[in-house]
């Protein structure tokens, strides 16, 4: 029964001379995941709200699944559009709008008439009063109670009189686009994922890079990690993922490194590696899924000697968060299925059995040192040898 979707968003609202640059972005988006969904839309604005008409027959369990991964979206209101044909025909049209939405009458409701045009020939409480006694001749067991109405019944008069009743919630945040790019180290785990998500959702646009050390990681290990950048592909747009083959590092590392500080040393090459190819293509800052004290490279500590070798910001978003909390993100965005499956990463296989947890800076230096004969040419053969995939939902 429903044609349309009426876009309710949050923060946007309070953008002032830039709001419309924030409603342009939150279309384009809303747009894009409309793109998969069977049926035709139309996607327009029109003083402060955002609409979603569908032009054909429409999935509208796939439209509401879509719409309400759309970050900057707060609210979804499935709703019916009518031509403006007279107070009567209007009663009419609610009374048959609220029989086919509410089989179950023994309910409250509550009426709220807006005018956003003034010509209309009456106003708004008498809209309210009117339009109620219609609904309760119609529908007996129904109730008003106008503080906590089950039934909040708007009616907004616009060009066409817009009936809406329902609000699905949205995920809230800001549209994709909106504030730049960032390059997120994607792993295999479960954190990244959800950094990346919370980050998409401030309305950051997110490219990724993955270190993988063939033949110690599988081919299979990689396509969960593909598979992971696809399930966030699903909030975030499509997403240019950088493939990078870091076994020769790693075994370099291992080879000349005090072991306990592998972790350390590594990580830090792969911060270097990521700043290169987000300077490259135009992101602003790092993204990791860290949070203080998880294992012996996240404490303050750790993630100081890893933040040393990056002259961006490095972005991490779940830096106060419990495993438990990042876990109950993860299964409601649901990427915590594929981040459990059981394929190794390449920093669990070198993994030294006693990590350092206050690692000394001088002394990592120090050790980073006796890379020194090769490790540039390493990298550059990283850089030089990473493929790009480019990841759609
Ligand atoms: P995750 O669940 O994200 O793997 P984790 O708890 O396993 O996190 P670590 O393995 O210590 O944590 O990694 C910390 C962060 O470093 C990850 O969240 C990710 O951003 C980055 N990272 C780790 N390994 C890789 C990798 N192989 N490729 C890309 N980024 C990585
Ligand atoms: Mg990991």
């Amino acid at each position: 029964m429903f044609q349309a979707f009426l876009i309710k968003y949050g923060e946007i609202g309070i953008k002032g001379k830039n709001r419309h640059l924030f409603e342009d972005a939150l279309m384009q988006q809303i747009k894009y995941a409309l793109k998969p969904v069977e049926g035709e839309f139309k996607v327009s604005k029109e003083q402060g709200r955002v609409y979603v008409e569908a032009l054909s027959e429409f999935d509208y369990e796939e439209a509401v699944a879509s719409l309400e991964r759309v970050f900057g979206i707060v609210g979804i209101c499935p709703a019916v559009l009518l031509e403006d044909q007279g107070f009567d025909k209007l009663c009419q049209d609610v009374v048959s709008y609220l029989d086919a939405c509410y089989p179950d009458k023994h309910k409250t409701f509550k009426v709220h008439a807006r005018r956003a045009r003034k010509d209309y020939p009456m106003e708004s409480m008498e809209i309210n009063a009117k339009l109620g006694e219609k609904i309760l001749q119609a529908f007996p067991e129904m109730k008003v109670d106008v503080h906590e109405p089950e039934i909040l019944l708007n009616i907004e008069i616009r060009q066409k009189i817009n009936l809406y009743s329902q609000v699905i919630p949205g995920p809230g945040g800001m549209p994709v686009g909106t504030s730049g790019k960032g390059m997120l180290l994607l792993s295999g785990g479960i954190d990244s994922p959800v950094a990346g998500y919370m980050i998409a959702k401030r309305g950051v646009k997110i490219d990724a890079v993955y270190f993988h050390a063939p033949p110690y990681t599988s081919e299979r290990a990689k396509q969960k990690v593909v598979d992971l950048a696809k399930l966030v592909a699903r909030y975030s747009g499509p997403i240019y993922l950088k493939v990078v083959n870091f076994t020769d590092i790693q075994l370099y590392i291992y080879e000349k490194c005090p072991h306990e500080e592998l972790t350390i040393i590594m990580r830090r090459y792969m911060m270097k590696i990521a700043e290169h190819f987000a300077r490259e293509t135009g992101s602003m800052g790092l993204i990791t899924g860290e949070s203080i004290g998880q294992v012996a490279s996240q404490t303050m500590q750790s993630l100081a000697a890893t933040n040393e070798v990056c002259t961006m910001p490095v972005y991490r978003p779940l830096i106060g968060f419990d495993k438990q909390e990042i876990i109950d993100v993860a299964e409601r965005i649901g990427t915590y299925e594929t981040s459990i499956l059981p394929y190794e990463d390449c920093c669990t296989i070198f993994v030294a059995k006693h990590p350092v947890t206050k690692p000394n800076l001088k002394m990592i230096r120090r050790s980073e040192q006796k890379l020194a004969e090769k490790i540039d040419e390493m990298v550059q053969a990283a850089i030089e040898t990473a493929e790009t995939i480019i990841v759609r939902e």
